[in-house]
């Protein structure tokens, strides 16, 4: 029932106005069913209850006749020992003072457990105007002093969060001064307390931001969203570095809504952003050289056609390919080749200029794109200094080599007008280039295309060539001058591809090395070869010496002795009857290598020949220390032999050289009787050219060793009466 409630007419206390208020029964039930324990006691040494109110059971566990008087327990002995003394002194300052005093302290109840206790009292004297007493009221105030200790615990912990946390935590005005800042933001900044970092940083968006912009776009998001998440911005370090930052922070709104404040975490971001950009760096760039790699040379590309339409420029895709780089990577080895690409790489860029670019499409080519072009002969004359600049002699570890490559141009808008389609036209216009003699460029035409697809049905042909049995051995007669005999013969390749005829090495035998067909094809010349000499030597013919040409790639594989060895095993040939040529270009390079390689050969007992002798820079240590037997002069020099006073000057000194190292000399190309004359008089030992037979099949080649009238008496007699006249000549063809 509402203890308040009006009076009504049949409540017996609203009908009995005169019963007298009895003040006692009141204070007794008020003081018995108060929550706590009134008291009384003396001031003496363990403070002697001398009355206690009802709560006391509840407050202490013990009913209030055991407490009076000390019956069974002091309420002092209650009181936890270590708060006894702190309690004692706190009422005897208040008391002294005439104050009223209040302490809490622990007491333990009857139950063992401890309580908090809230206790208040006066002094009260005696008639003598002494302190004889104390009047108080002692309360259990355990549950708020819990709740209490609750709070501190979690304050605590929420301040070593913010106190420990690796994260920097700030609360700042929306203008832009900071509240307040944990250690962690401090260090992030590179302050040495957060106190140093407030005082320092009043106005974080001109202080703290690279872009003030930046700071403009954190307000205006927390002003609208309220929030914002992993916000990554350029800021400032105490140092001057600049370092990435990410923050997500919160506004803080009063009751009406206005951003108080905003508050939120920092994390320092650099080291990912600098690992993205690595990444990012390395997705987009060759690992080699640095340069753009194909997929952001695309990006170049259409950046540069994009431009070239609004200033209506054209943009020239330039592709450059290097003239055999396979070889020398092949023969020399992937640390020459790399340190190759390096040097061209660095020749590019010199050639460009700053809007332009140099990429690696991946191998030995790479890719220039030239912007704002405005006519032909500005490509050109860039084109122009870089094959010059290219075929500059590089010098790598004491060794020097000639290079040089074939350039593809196409042009937006005429060729195309996306990445694909201009790298697609810059690429069949450096085939071209290839074609026409390496070492130059072509522009794209549309008729190109045609000649490409020729080329790729051509290799795709060659792949199928050997399966087929499509390679067929001619043989080309050597003649030594002295005796006029025919004493060795050189095995020629060509291919009868169906439907084109007879395709001399020339036109295929590049395509062969580049894709590694060279290898199978190789060896399959050499079995070939083999097997043919030594058919002829069992049907008793005059034994001859037969020559197989080596390809630079054959040389660096590391089965080239064995391959040698088998053919020579299974054709029974005797070593003696096999001879190897390499071409002089590449006998001159990484020569340490090769020489080893070439001893290897040597001992298997087989001849060696440098071939096209005169056309590399051979050094004459070199030769010295090679284990060659012959030098072929190369066919160039022996054309004009009689009509070129340098040719023939040249051709005598090789013949001098030859010579003087002790090696047999042999002229290749012969077609006149002057060239025989010339060679004859000069002391050439051995002779090989059209006068004497063009390369012909096996058949051929027995029929020249049989000969009607001895092929030998023929070259005798050529040899020995030489022809004045062109009109004689058909006369020595066998
Ligand atoms: P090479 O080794 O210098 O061969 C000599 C070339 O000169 C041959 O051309 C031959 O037909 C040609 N020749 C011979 N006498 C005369 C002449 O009096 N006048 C002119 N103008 N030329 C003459 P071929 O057969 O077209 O071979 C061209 C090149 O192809 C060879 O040059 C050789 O480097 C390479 N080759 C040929 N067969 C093979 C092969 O089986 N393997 C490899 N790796 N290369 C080969
Ligand atoms: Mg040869
Ligand atoms: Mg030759």
């Amino acid at each position: 029932m509402n203890r308040w409630a009006p009076p009504t007419d049949d409540d017996p206390a609203a009908t009995d106005i005169a019963a007298p208020l009895d003040i006692t029964r009141l204070l007794t039930t008020i003081t018995d069913n108060l929550v706590g324990m009134i008291y009384r006691c003396r001031t003496d040494a363990i403070w002697t209850m001398e009355y206690v109110s009802e709560g006391c059971h509840k407050l202490t566990g013990y009913r209030p006749d055991e407490l009076v008087f000390n019956t069974r327990v002091s309420y002092d002995q209650m009181t936890l020992p270590e708060d006894r003394e702190r309690v004692g002194r706190a009422i005897h300052v208040a008391l002294d003072a005439g104050e009223a005093f209040d302490v809490e302290y622990r007491i333990r109840h009857a139950d063992g457990r401890v309580r908090w206790v809230l206790e208040r009292g006066v002094g009260l004297r005696n008639a003598h105007g002494q302190l004889a007493w104390i009047e108080g009221f002692i309360q259990d105030i355990s549950e708020r002093m819990a709740a209490n200790e609750a709070l501190h615990e979690a304050v605590r912990r929420y301040r070593s969060l913010f106190e420990h946390a690796t994260e920097g935590i700030f609360q700042t005005t929306p203008e832009g001064r900071y509240l307040n800042a944990n250690p962690a933001l401090a260090r992030i900044y590179g302050h040495d307390s957060p106190d140093a970092l407030i005082a320092h940083l009043h106005d974080i968006p001109r202080q703290l931001y690279v872009l003030p912009e930046r700071r403009a776009e954190f307000v205006r998001l927390m002003q609208e969203q309220g929030a914002v998440r992993n916000f990554e911005s350029q800021v400032y370090h105490c140092d001057g570095r600049i370092i990435w930052i990410s923050e997500n922070a919160r506004a803080v709104k009063d009751a009406d809504g206005s951003v108080q404040l905003f508050e939120g975490t920092v994390v320092d971001v650099t080291e990912r952003k600098q690992h993205d950009a690595e990444l990012e760096y390395q997705a987009s760039h060759d690992s080699l050289t640095g340069l753009p790699n194909r997929s952001l040379l695309r990006d170049r590309i259409e950046q540069a056609i994009g431009k070239a339409q609004r200033d209506g420029h054209q943009v020239a895709v330039v592709f450059v390919d290097l003239d055999h780089f396979k070889l020398i990577n092949d023969s020399l080895g992937h640390h020459v080749g790399d340190r190759l690409l390096l040097e061209v790489a660095d020749r590019l860029i010199g050639c460009i200029r700053g809007h332009d670019s140099v990429a690696r499409q991946g191998g030995d080519e790479f890719v220039i794109v030239l912007t704002e072009q405005h006519d032909e002969h500005e490509i050109i004359a860039i084109v122009s200094r870089l094959l010059e600049v290219i075929s500059q002699p590089w010098v790598d570890e004491g060794q020097e080599y000639g290079l040089s490559c074939s350039v593809g141009i196409s042009c937006y808008p005429q060729d195309g007008d996306d990445p694909d389609a201009l790298l697609r036209c810059a690429d069949a216009a450096m085939y071209k280039a290839k074609a026409s003699g390496r070492g130059t460029y072509h522009f794209y035409t549309p008729e190109l295309n045609q000649a490409i697809s020729e080329r790729l049905e051509l290799e795709n042909s060659l792949r199928h060539a050997l399966e087929r049995d499509e390679f067929r051995v001619y043989y080309q007669p050597r003649i030594e001058v002295a005796s006029g005999r025919i004493i060795g013969a050189e095995a020629l390749i060509r291919w009868d591809c169906p439907g084109k005829g007879l395709i001399p090495p020339d036109s295929f035998i590049s395509i062969a090395e580049e894709t590694g067909l060279i290898i199978p094809i190789g060896q399959w010349i050499l079995a070939e070869a083999c097997r043919q000499n030594s058919a002829w030597q069992r049907v008793g013919l005059p034994p001859i010496s037969i020559s197989v040409n080596l390809s630079p790639i054959q040389f660096r594989h590391a089965g080239l002795v064995s391959s040698v060895a088998d053919a020579l095993a299974q054709a029974a040939l005797d070593p003696a009857y096999l001879e190897l040529e390499l071409t002089e270009s590449f006998v001159m390079q990484d020569a340490e290598r090769i020489n080893v390689a070439m001893q290897a050969l040597k001992k298997l007992g087989v001849d060696i020949a440098v071939d096209d002798f005169g056309t590399g820079y051979s050094s004459l240590s070199y030769l010295k220390r090679f284990p060659v037997d012959r030098l072929k002069v190369d066919k160039s020099f022996v054309r004009d032999i009689d009509s070129d006073p340098d040719d023939a000057a040249i051709v005598r000194a090789i013949i001098t050289l030859g010579h003087a190292l002790g090696l047999k000399v042999v002229a290749e190309g012969v077609e006149t009787s002057a060239h025989l004359d010339f060679l004859r008089q000069h002391g050439c030992d051995e002779l090989q050219g059209y006068y004497f037979s063009r390369p012909v099949p096996a058949a051929g080649m027995e029929a020249l060793l049989r000969g009607p009238t001895s092929a030998d008496c023929r070259c005798r007699s050529a040899l020995a009466a030489p022809r004045q006249t062109a009109g004689h000549e058909t006369d020595f063809i066998f």
